[in-house]
């Protein structure tokens, strides 16, 4: 008989059990099981071509759409991109972020990695988790292979499928391409479906939720655009239709993963959200008349010559060799007319000091406070020097005033050293010297420590005995980003 208790009490709890998964499975049908983030078939993409595709795509891109080079902005983006990319599900596939100069908020991925970010999403965006929600809803795209999805079910309508099989047996680019294939610039503006953004949520939630974020902050900011939208609503919707109901079903997918003790925010981006708001992003339709008028937006204003041309295409090709890196392309420029000299410098910098002084130019937060002083942390200084007369010989004096530059910008940081020789060169026809330092930078790294810092050293001989100089001047870790900038002023650099 004791047995029959205990049965029947085995049989009462398991009763209650049944009851309760039932009304639990009635509330939300996918208990219990994330989203499978299973790409959808048909598609005729290798990984690597999807790569490629994506690549190609978005060296066409970065020729029509201006990108912003704030470095502390594209640090930002890329750390916190980096602890998306961390937990993201699928291929690893060599993602990059980018942030597009412009003031709609919209973002979008291209196949196979690349996503870029408009400034104006994070002007918009209230905390670090409505960023991120952004950021790894289009990773879901790139995850579920959306775009590619798309393409091939254009090509099957087009050419059947049994042509097709035939030309992508071997599968190169160039036979996607011959199969209509090829992913053209205007594919990556193709429209979501409705089922592709819900998917993209629903990835996009479990990525925030596996790097510490709360998914809700996914919906909330979608429901924000959506109740601020104006007459045509933000260019967000227009690329990625609101599939409707964002709240419940992240809610939803939510609530099959364990509870965490989510972050909302950050110091970090509080930061960065800061210099965005600083800034003045092209609004769409400038974008569209610089594209139209031919100009290239990363580029400058057409009007300074071959060398940079001729640059912009190795950067190119240096993409479409699969470079994976985050390098950020040459921009817009602007002149600076100096008594003693013109250069070109970048238009989202701006210049200090005046035209007949030391002139010392910066991005966005680059002079920082030190103490009761201004510290260039980001950019160039150019000032003029006068040698001290030791040495009748002009290139001696060279020599010397360059010698004699240096050891005056160790008397204001002490730690300063040089860490490359000295290496001849010209700058608009007149003798130059190049030379790298190293020393502290006014900057703290992320342990509070003082952040080392390179400056660049380019001195250039006038005719009449004097030197101007160029002092560029990064954090050590961000200099190699900024170096297609600072190479580009020296270039452009003329001697008046
Ligand atoms: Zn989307």
């Amino acid at each position: 008989m004791p047995d029959f208790c205990c049965q029947s009490r085995v049989k009462a709890v398991f009763v209650k059990a049944v009851v309760l998964m039932m009304t639990v499975s009635l509330l939300a049908p996918e208990s219990f099981a994330r989203f499978d983030p299973k790409p959808a078939s048909p598609n005729f993409y290798s990984l690597d071509q999807e790569v490629q595709a994506g690549q190609q795509a978005a060296a066409e891109i970065d020729r029509k759409m201006p990108l912003v080079t704030d470095p502390q902005l594209n640090r930002y983006i890329q750390d916190l991109g980096r602890r998306l990319v961390a937990v993201a599900p699928g291929p690893k596939y060599p993602y990059t972020f980018k942030i597009v100069n412009e003031k709609d908020i919209n973002a979008f991925a291209l196949p196979g990695g690349p996503i870029h970010v408009n400034l104006g999403t994070i002007q918009a965006a209230d905390n670090e988790a409505q960023l991120a929600g952004v950021i790894a809803h289009e990773m879901g795209h790139v995850i579920m292979r959306h775009s590619t999805h798309m393409a091939s079910q254009q090509a099957v309508g087009q050419l059947g499928l049994g042509i097709l099989g035939a030309l992508i047996g071997r599968g190169t680019a160039g036979q996607l391409a011959q199969a209509g294939l090829a992913f053209g610039v205007n594919s990556v503006f193709m429209k979501y479906s409705r089922d592709a953004e819900s998917q993209a949520d629903l990835v996009g939630t479990d990525i925030m939720h596996d790097a510490g974020y709360d998914p809700i902050q996914l919906a909330k900011f979608f429901q924000k655009l959506d109740e601020s939208g104006g007459s045509r609503g933000p260019q967000f919707f227009s690329d990625h239709p609101n599939p409707g109901n964002r709240v419940q079903s992240v809610s939803a997918e939510a609530a099959t993963l364990p509870r965490e003790n989510y972050r909302t925010d950050s110091q970090q981006f509080e930061a960065a959200k800061e210099i965005a708001m600083g800034m003045h992003p092209y609004t769409a339709q400038q974008i569209a008349q610089m594209e139209k008028s031919g100009v290239n937006p990363n580029n400058g204003n057409q009007s300074y010559g071959n060398g940079s041309g001729r640059n912009r295409q190795e950067q190119v090709a240096g993409r479409n060799n699969g470079s994976y890196d985050n390098d950020v392309p040459e921009q817009q420029y602007q002149s600076l007319n100096h008594r003693d000299f013109t250069m070109q410098y970048p238009a989202d910098w701006r210049a200090y000091g005046d035209a007949n002084s030391e002139v010392t130019i910066a991005p966005q937060n680059g002079i920082v406070r030190e103490g009761n002083q201004d510290a260039v942390a980001y950019g160039v200084i150019i000032s003029g020097f006068q040698p001290e007369n030791r040495d009748n010989n002009p290139n001696n004096q060279f020599d010397e005033g360059t010698h004699q530059i240096i050891d005056q910008l160790r008397q204001s940081n002490p730690d300063m050293r040089t860490t490359s020789r000295e290496e001849n060169f010209t700058v608009d026809g007149a003798k130059a010297k190049s030379i790298m330092l190293m020393g502290t930078s006014p900057l703290k790294d992320q342990q509070g420590r003082t952040a080392r810092e390179r400056d660049w050293l380019v001195t250039v001989q006038r005719n009449d005995g004097t030197i101007l100089y160029m002092v560029f001047i990064a954090p050590d870790q961000d200099f190699s980003q900024l170096r297609p900038q600072f190479e580009h002023m020296v270039r452009t650099f003329k001697v008046r």
